[in-house]
């Protein structure tokens, strides 16, 4: 699609002022509606000062101005991926590394136990073998602690299913844990067994928390400098993809802190933070509201939990799973009058809250409780955020626009078309019903929830595009929408769900510079080819985080770029071509 180009020059309040970067000859998606499309702007103190043409931008020009030519290259503000678990990251031979047992990895259990036997081998008896983002679907089924005790009984080891919410350990954890057939299900959770009713290894839900005495103590103790690192290895990899923004979907004071050393340790992308709900209490305490922190580092949310997952099929639902007659998930633990009182406290109090729910049932008890509070505290503008809400229907949708709800829905059909296509056609068709809540005016944000789906804005993008799974199949056709809807989802409407849609999401004077410079235009490739788009560059603040290390875009002249630690070379590179 060619954009009207804007004719009249937009700039920032006060216009007095010497340019520091002026970025010209671009195809700029601005996500901005009162000019959606510019060739040029210009930047200064990390802010966007100006928009327009490359006429209207080079009058701006000073003479110690950056001049930035793009060559044409397409411009989008930097992506904000409103949900995600960051990991640490290490490389494959390091002590610290956990195993990676995605659909590259480990796509038989032979692989799977190769994988784990790799790291078996470097790691001294007694310590955790820790692996996650395995694939049942294209193993044929879950691991189970047979499979586990091929790779080690003389080591703990614990995997985790690609969704997060199902673990696989060797019976040296359920021994030390003492979980044995008498061990009852715990609410919220169950434990597989054989036909016996011993337990297999497979742990669901809650269940998870009976392995704490199997696992304690047994983690590689990794040395303070090296977990910072680790995050900031895996921030770089969000950075590469564009990313600028993202929300920490739960954390604690620990993790909270973390973050602040990443923050100070350089990270390069700006960190939303949703506290979990444990903390509550402690938070009103120390006298911390929604918003405090900065532009590189906020407090946003409340994190809960209500119902189960997706993408693990243990989501609670009204009709039973498709192929799974009788079977409705699990029920979440917190009764409804529980909840309701939860909800109460948080919003009294004037958080923001996200609740993970993804299965009708489990939204109806969460827009419940919604109304609940709401009705007897009114308020203006609170933003109620609903994570996941995989499966709507109509009526559930009417009630979250009603109540003010942003919906942060997943686009991951690449990772799990095939599971999800067990949840049945006319399930499918009201699955991260994107189509049809942008039509409500049901304000919706991306995310990839990583390392549940790979956190690549334009994968997740083109998966919004076109409902298409890895072999082409497409589920819930009626709710794909177009690249510049996907796009808002992913940059300004994510910076709406943290209530800092004044301060960045779109290429607007005044808003922070957070830009991607893509190869090519999202709008002219094929939907099938959106995901190969070529990330070029990564600014934060007018600042280059990112960049890829071939010379694809002239850079004239070159301004001082401070990569921090470790990416001295792709800084050499782009300087020497
Ligand atoms: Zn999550």
């Amino acid at each position: 699609m060619i954009k009207k180009l804007c004719l009249s020059i937009l700039l920032a309040s006060n216009a007095a002022f010497a340019a520091e970067t002026i970025v010209i000859n671009a195809n700029v998606i601005t996500i901005d509606p009162s000019h959606p499309s510019a060739q040029a702007f210009a930047y200064e103190n990390g802010r966007f000062l100006a928009v327009g043409s490359d006429a209207e931008i080079l009058k701006l020009k000073t003479p110690g101005a950056t001049v930035i030519d793009m060559h044409g290259a397409t411009v989008v503000p930097g992506f904000n991926d409103a949900h995600v678990h960051p990991q640490q990251i290490y490389d494959e031979g390091s002590p610290y590394y956990r195993v990676w047992l995605g659909a590259d990895r480990a796509k038989t259990m032979d692989q799977l136990i190769a994988e784990l036997k790799k790291k078996a081998a470097i790691t001294p008896p007694g310590k955790m073998i820790n692996g996650y983002g395995y694939d049942d679907v294209l193993l044929g089924r879950h691991p189970n602690r047979y499979d586990l005790d091929k790779v080690s009984t003389t080591q703990p080891i614990i995997i985790t299913h690609g969704s997060g919410h199902i673990s696989v350990v060797n019976s040296y954890v359920l021994n030390a844990a003492g979980i044995t057939k008498d061990t009852p299900n715990p609410p919220g959770g169950a434990l597989d067994r054989d036909a016996d009713g011993t337990p297999n290894g497979v742990i669901r839900e809650s269940a998870r928390g009976l392995l704490q005495k199997g696992l304690h103590g047994t983690e590689v103790e990794i040395p303070h400098d090296q977990e910072i690192q680790g995050y900031i290895n895996c921030f770089r990899q969000y950075s590469a993809k564009g990313i600028t923004s993202v929300g920490v979907a739960g954390g604690t004071p620990s993790s909270f802190q973390m973050m602040q050393e990443v923050r100070d340790a350089g990270n390069p992308v700006r960190v939303g933070f949703m506290f979990y709900e444990k903390w509550f209490p402690q938070l009103q305490a120390a006298g911390i509201q929604r918003g405090f922190g900065d532009d590189l580092l906020r407090v946003t949310a409340i994190k809960n939990f209500q119902g189960n997952s997706l993408s693990g099929r243990t989501a609670w639902l009204s009709e039973a799973y498709s192929d799974h007659p009788g079977y409705f998930g699990i029920p979440p633990a917190r009764s409804q009058e529980q909840l309701d009182k939860d909800f109460q406290e948080m919003w009294d109090a004037g958080w923001q809250v996200a609740t993970h729910s993804n299965g009708d049932r489990e939204i109806d008890m969460v827009l419940t409780a919604i109304e609940h509070a709401e009705a007897k505290n009114p308020r203006p503008d609170m933003r109620w955020r609903i994570e996941h809400a995989s499966i709507m229907n109509q009526s559930l949708l009417d009630r979250a626009k009603k109540d003010g709800v942003i919906l942060v829905f997943h686009s991951y059909f690449t990772e799990y078309g095939d599971i999800l296509a067990s949840y049945g056609p006319q399930r499918l068709a009201m699955m991260h019903a994107y189509r049809t809540a942008i039509d409500m005016g049901i304000p919706v944000a991306g995310h990839s929830d990583s390392p549940v789906s790979a956190a690549d804005p334009l994968l997740r993008i083109q998966n919004m595009v076109t409902r298409q799974g890895k072999d082409g199949t497409v589920y819930g056709s009626n709710q794909k929408i177009s690249v510049d809807e996907a796009i808002k989802a992913w940059t300004l409407d994510g910076a709406y769900a943290t209530f800092e849609e004044k301060i960045k999401g779109s290429v607007t004077p005044g808003k922070l510079a957070d830009f991607v410079v893509l190869e090519k235009d999202p709008n002219k490739v094929a939907p099938a080819d959106i995901k190969d788009i070529k990330v070029e560059a990564t600014y934060m603040s007018g600042n280059k985080v990112y960049t890829t290390p071939e010379k694809t875009v002239a850079l004239v002249p070159l301004p001082p770029v401070d990569y921090g630690d470790g990416d001295e070379e792709a800084n050499e590179s782009q300087y020497n071509h």
